[in-house]
């Protein structure tokens, strides 16, 4: 499984806040889409969720609100404020090769969530990890890799992933169920 991460963050450094613009799509990507995809594209993914407008935070399943204010307070001190968390527009297709669970845009702090994972078969647990991904995205600072690109999924972010509660349980999970949200 790879993730690829896009994502807007605040990079601060001694005398100022400078503005790296890049994005996270929480993705993941089928075994076969790994073999049979170039590189190349694998790079640049469609981002599904990106710029829609959807101001929904409260879903059949989930309310994505509370879920959010509780991780805060639970990870966070607290700390993510003004942040809007929302459903993501629905999309008339599955995705067949790859799974966009959730993205954070920095600029306008906006997280979205996948509306797929709002149904009943999605644990709770499944629905926070997701969220706690995105959010972990505003505190942990993406780093600039060879060639000029940025990586969000730093070591850092990776060791503070681990971190959340029920990270191996939804990991596995995640696994076995990843195919129901493909087409
Ligand atoms: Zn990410």
């Amino acid at each position: 499984m790879i993730l690829f991460a896009k994502v807007t963050t605040f990079l601060v450094t001694r005398a100022k806040a400078v503005k790296v613009v890049s994005t996270c799509p929480f993705l993941r990507i089928t075994q076969m889409a790994k073999q049979t995809k170039p590189k190349r594209k694998l790079a640049h993914p469609r981002l599904p969720m990106q710029g829609q407008l959807n101001l929904q935070d409260e879903g059949t399943h989930f309310d994505l609100r509370p879920i959010f204010e509780k991780l805060n307070e639970r990870y966070f001190g607290g700390r993510l404020r003004s942040y809007k968390v929302m459903w993501g527009r629905r999309r008339k297709h599955r995705p067949r090769e790859y799974f966009v669970f959730g993205t954070i845009q920095e600029e306008d702090r906006v997280i979205r969530i996948n509306p797929l994972l709002d149904q009943a078969f999605v644990p709770l647990w499944f629905l926070q990890y997701v969220l706690y991904h995105e959010m972990l995205h505003s505190v942990v600072p993406d780093e600039s890799v060879r060639g000029g690109r940025r990586r969000v999924h730093t070591e850092e972010f990776n060791r503070r992933e681990r971190e959340f509660r029920n990270y191996r349980r939804a990991r596995r999970w995640e696994e076995e169920n990843l195919s129901r949200f493909l087409r």
